[in-house]
């Protein structure tokens, strides 16, 4: 490899020789410049996703979640795949353009914001960045670390980096809507029946954000941390909207589609770090193991997010959760393409 990201932008143009012009190029225009990425050919991306959904879609696998009522009654038999690349382009199949909450997979995102704002030693510090071990709504791991050592995707670490948006609500409300939607490429809006149906039923995070409110993990009022954070989880996005955030982290920060810049080049290897730690649930190992530990974020909604750094961004959705909560199409669609298009970091070997 002729360079890396770690060079400054000028280093980078000298050594590829591309002169002042290129200046203003972004790092997926430098990423297509030095050929990474244009690795892969188009037909053999869209026959990599193409043969993902077609092995896939009439797997009947796995129950919707039912414990947020409105997530029970989307249609089980949705399947829908998306990936972008460095050149912007869109590679679909299926139900790439319905949309559905977004719920965890919005977690990583607002840790980003955090992160762009206060830096990201706030999250290290004051939110945490292992993995609890346990489920991602558990209360017993809250107790025993005092509300530390938690990570931003787990709830009471997610509540928490809520918490730690600074402004009124409506202000805080509008960074995160703004920073998921610039990834995104698109002004997205609330599902608004899932955030109610959610904002009903949510006890048990209302009882995590009070504790983690006691241990004094967040500044701002446990109440309004958690109707934000429910709010957030009810985004909707498609498989497109997910494969375009996921494009965007895998090209330090910068919309492939949209070419803006939303996030700092020097933030995302952290983003990318939380969720190859913990973007999985439980399952992150058995994920790591089958993808070589490829950043993903699941969420119970059924849709899952994967970066594939430097190449493409992967976004699915399939209503039909596993034991552990991620959905079973998606996640066997991600490893079957990950690893076709030799994208498992472990497995390079030359
Ligand atoms: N809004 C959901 C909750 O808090 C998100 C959970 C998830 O996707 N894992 O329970």
């Amino acid at each position: 490899m002729m360079a890396d990201f770690d060079l400054d932008r000028r280093q980078l143009m000298a050594v590829l020789g591309l002169g002042a012009a290129a200046t203003a190029m972004s790092l997926p225009e430098v990423a297509l410049a030095q050929g990474r990425g244009s690795g892969l050919s188009a037909g053999a991306i869209q026959s990599a996703l193409n043969g993902a959904y077609d092995r896939y879609k009439g797997l009947n696998e796995g129950k919707n979640a039912d414990y947020i009522p409105a997530l029970a009654e989307v249609p089980s038999r949705f399947f829908g795949i998306g990936i972008v690349t460095a050149d912007g382009k869109v590679y679909e199949a299926g139900d790439s353009r319905e949309l559905f909450s977004i719920q965890s997979v919005s977690k990583p995102i607002t840790a980003a914001l955090v992160m762009k704002e206060s830096g990201a030693k706030l999250i290290e510090d004051s939110v945490g960045v292992d993995a609890t071990g346990q489920v991602f709504n558990s209360i017993t791991a809250v107790e025993q670390y005092r509300g530390k050592e938690m990570n931003p995707l787990v709830n009471p670490g997610a509540i928490a980096t809520v918490g730690n948006v600074k402004g009124t609500p409506e202000e805080v409300w509008n960074k995160i809507i703004g920073i998921h939607s610039d990834l995104a490429g698109r002004q997205l809006e609330v599902n608004q029946p899932v955030y109610e149906s959610e904002a009903a039923t949510n006890h048990r995070n209302r009882a995590i954000s009070a504790l983690m409110s006691a241990y004094e993990r967040f500044p701002s009022d446990p109440a309004v941390a958690v109707d934000l954070y429910t709010r957030q989880c009810s985004i909707n996005v498609s498989a497109v909207d997910l494969a375009t955030m996921a494009a965007s982290l895998a090209f330090g920060g910068t919309n492939p589609v949209t070419k803006r810049q939303v996030l700092d080049p020097s933030l995302v290897p952290g983003v990318l770090a939380i969720m190859a730690t913990a973007g999985m649930y439980d399952d992150s190992g058995k994920w790591a193991f089958h993808t070589g530990g490829v950043p993903a974020k699941s969420g119970v909604g059924g849709g899952i997010l994967a970066v594939v750094p430097g190449k493409f961004g992967i976004g699915t959705f399939a209503p039909p959760l596993d034991e552990a909560g991620n959905s079973v199409r998606g996640q066997k669609a991600i490893i079957d393409i990950v690893n076709e298009l030799k994208a498992n970091p472990y497995a390079q070997f030359g």
